[in-house]
């Protein structure tokens, strides 16, 4: 038997946290599923840009902030990520990964983003990384020559935060500069063992016993060059992986969810927030002011289903 909310979140970083705060302080009766709390937001090291804490907040101290909020506003948080969100005649129906059914007229997309992986033959062998709060402390001993693949933000903070644990660290730049943020550029250029390779590609991965030892990197589409490595770090960007909506919705062409003014997707009484939908910023900022209007519109919708 199915448990009935007024809304059902999917996902547990910043913007289904905030839109769990502020349904629950309308009074609805919030359903958050997800297995971290605070998503993505706990593997970045440093956050110095949300507003509210001089000199910046640790990611994980900020998200289980986040966390703790939505529990103590009387959110139902049980931990689990939603295996699929389906049509139902009352709105809509998820199954949680556990099996068990949640029943709400509405719900709202928070799940985020993953990353971009490359086409290529070896992507899926040991040794390529993406996420270096999770896998850079791997290479501590200081021994080892990593690869960061990117150019902007992403590959920026990935850089600086391997240059702690790795011997050398080189940027594969597909672009012609780096794109990043001039401070984080800046510190990579104090950096005494950040190179940056521009207009550059990772064209193989070699893999050695099982795990990345090498790539061959070609630089101006010409030159191609070997390069030994212990790991490579991905940072080409992130897309929207909508696997666990089985209803049809309207996507942009690079995959996000389409949304109105109302952040309302292509199919009604499903709403979507933060960087899985269609916006130019992804920051947390940006995912926590979605997560309120979001909870707003659907405190709205659902009024209106209701009379
Ligand atoms: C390296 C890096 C550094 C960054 N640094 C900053 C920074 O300094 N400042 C800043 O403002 N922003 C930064 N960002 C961006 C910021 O992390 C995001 O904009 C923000 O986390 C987006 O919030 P969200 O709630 O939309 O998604 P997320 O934080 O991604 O949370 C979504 C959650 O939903 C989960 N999920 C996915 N599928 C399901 C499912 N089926 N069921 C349940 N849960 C699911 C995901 O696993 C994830 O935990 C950075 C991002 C990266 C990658």
């Amino acid at each position: 038997m199915a448990d009935y909310f007024d809304l059902i979140v999917i996902g547990t970083g910043p913007a289904g946290l905030t839109a769990a705060i502020y349904a629950r302080r309308r009074g609805m009766r919030v359903a958050v599923f997800g297995d971290t709390p605070g998503g993505n937001i706990v593997k970045i090291e440093h956050v110095a840009n949300y507003p509210g804490f001089i000199g910046g907040i640790f990611g994980a101290q900020l998200g289980t902030a986040l966390f703790a909020q939505a529990q103590s506003e009387g959110a139902f948080l049980p931990m689990i990520r939603l295996d699929r969100l389906l049509p139902h005649e009352n709105g809509f129906l998820g199954i949680a990964q556990t099996g068990e059914e949640y029943l709400a007229p509405a719900a709202v997309a928070a799940f985020g983003v993953v990353p971009r992986k490359l086409d290529i033959p070896n992507s899926d062998k040991k040794g390529i990384y993406y996420c270096s709060l999770c896998d850079g402390p791997l290479f501590r001993d200081k021994s080892a020559t990593l690869a960061v693949l990117g150019g902007g933000n992403m590959a920026a903070h990935e850089a600086l935060s391997l240059s702690v644990f790795a011997k050398r660290v080189i940027i594969v730049n597909p672009a012609s500069s780096l794109m990043a943020e001039e401070a984080l550029v800046r510190q990579i250029e104090e950096k005494g063992n950040i190179e940056v390779l521009l207009n550059a590609n990772i064209e193989a991965f070699h893999a050695g016993e099982g795990s990345i030892d090498g790539i061959t990197v070609s630089v101006c589409g010409s030159e191609k060059i070997y390069i030994a490595v212990s790991g490579v770090f991905m940072a080409i960007g992130w897309g929207a992986d909508l696997g666990v909506i089985q209803i049809p919705v309207e996507t942009t062409q690079d995959g996000f969810l389409k949304t109105d003014a109302q952040l309302m997707t292509s199919t009604r009484g499903l709403f979507a927030a933060g960087d899985v939908r269609d916006t130019d910023m992804r920051q947390i900022v940006t995912a926590c002011a979605d997560g309120a209007r979001v909870a707003s519109y659907a405190f709205e919708y659902v009024s209106w289903k209701k009379r």
